[in-house]
């Protein structure tokens, strides 16, 4: 057993707590939760105090690319179709050996930072991989790409061969899904093929959908630089005259789709809102990387008028540099009490977590982050996590 005592507890679903502590069972789950006087001392707990600092539910980061870890700063290019290019030769370059030591870095990195839990899209499958390895949690959608529509066929077959090959990783922690990555990469029949299998196998199924303008000026008007470069390789573009989000109605890919998770999300208007809120999707929500990208703002404050499920995500460090939650709290306009509940709570809800964690409250798993006390009000370095548990077990600190 373990006892964290702590200058304040903030188990989010309740008031913080001055001088609070928490108790974590054997089986990695939160047995007590409240003032220091009144959490059980059991003489074989093993005791941790923290009279500075603030104990929080772990993080949780609704969407990174751990497996591009080790590219950081190294995609220069200003453009988005120009800098997707970039990444896809770099990642090209990349053995498969450097691709699992980048995502076991993006574990570890996230683990500093607090987070414990992740959804993450990559192709390589080493973030499962390295989750699986070193005990993290998280949902881990492995992408299918394959604009050409007469290629759906051999696209599904690698993708169901991944998934064969990645389903021993999954666990009561870690989730395997699938990812068609965006609709200027995935034709229609992929589309279409890939929500069947995800509803035929009950996996989780995560969409890039409406990040850029380009991508809507395809979409719609079958113009831009994403339908230039379709042209260019001989690849047929249907203008569809309806904005992404409505698109994907269209094909089904939004029908029966609870718990399913779409990122980005900024060329929305309000009819757009309604559909993702009908269709029950949950909502990664990556303020830094739209700026950095140029994309826009999206449009927070309607989402959660709405009723939407919205968590926050760093996208990948190629995009922003670190893997900081906390400054897209910042980058969102939001900071205290009301930072920490996206950075927990609604996160795990935009994940259909909640059950499990969030909040600290007895029963729900013991991911536990303590921070320095200034956390809630100034966005800190990237790692600065004091300590972080997974499941009651301590991966950093
Ligand atoms: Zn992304």
């Amino acid at each position: 057993m373990l006892r964290i005592r702590a200058g304040s507890v903030h188990p989010v679903t309740a008031p913080p707590i001055e001088d609070g502590a928490v108790l974590v069972d054997d089986r990695g789950t939160i047995a007590a939760v409240g003032p220091n006087s009144l959490v059980p001392t059991p003489p074989e707990a093993r005791a941790l105090d923290f009279p500075q600092a603030r104990l929080l539910p772990g993080l949780v980061n609704t969407h990174t690319h751990l497996e591009l870890t080790h590219l950081a700063g190294k995609d220069a290019e200003r453009e988005f179709a120009g800098w997707i290019r970039t990444l896809r030769a770099l990642k090209d370059a990349t053995s498969p050996e450097e691709f699992s030591h980048s995502a076991e870095q993006g574990v570890r990195d996230a683990w500093a930072a607090g987070v414990t839990c992740v959804a993450d899209t990559g192709s390589t499958g080493t973030p499962l991989e390295a989750l699986a390895r070193l005990g993290g949690r998280g949902i881990y959608y492995q992408e299918v790409f394959g604009p050409d529509p007469t290629k759906c066929g051999a696209s599904m077959a690698e993708l169901e061969q991944a998934v064969a090959r990645l389903r021993r990783f999954a666990s009561s922690h870690l989730s395997l899904g699938i990812s068609p990555h965006a609709p200027y990469t995935v034709s229609e029949p992929l589309y279409r093929a890939v929500a069947e299998f995800a509803r035929r196998d009950a996996l989780p199924l995560a969409v890039h959908l409406a990040e850029s303008r380009d991508e809507t000026a395809l979409v719609r008007d079958g113009a831009g630089s994403f339908a230039e470069a379709l042209r260019a390789r001989g690849i047929p573009v249907t203008p569809r005259g309806c904005s992404p989000v409505e698109y994907l109605l269209r094909l089904g890919v939004l029908e029966h789709a609870t718990g399913w998770l779409c990122i980005h999300c900024v060329q929305v208007d309000e009819r757009d809102i309604d559909i993702l809120r009908q269709a029950g999707v949950g909502l990664a929500h990556c303020p830094r990387s739209n700026r950095a990208h140029g994309h826009g703002t999206a449009p927070l404050a309607a989402f959660r008028r709405a009723g939407l499920r919205v968590g926050l995500g760093t996208d990948s460090v190629v995009s922003v540099g670190d893997s900081s939650l906390w400054a897209e709290a910042a980058a969102a306009g939001l900071d205290g009490e009301d930072a920490l509940r996206m950075l927990t709570l609604e996160g795990a809800r935009a994940l259909g977590r909640e059950d499990e964690i969030g909040s600290l409250e007895v029963g729900k798993q013991a991911d536990l982050v303590v921070f320095p006390s200034t956390i809630l009000h100034r966005p800190p370095p990237p790692s600065t996590a004091l300590l972080t548990l997974v499941a009651g077990r301590v991966v950093h600190g």
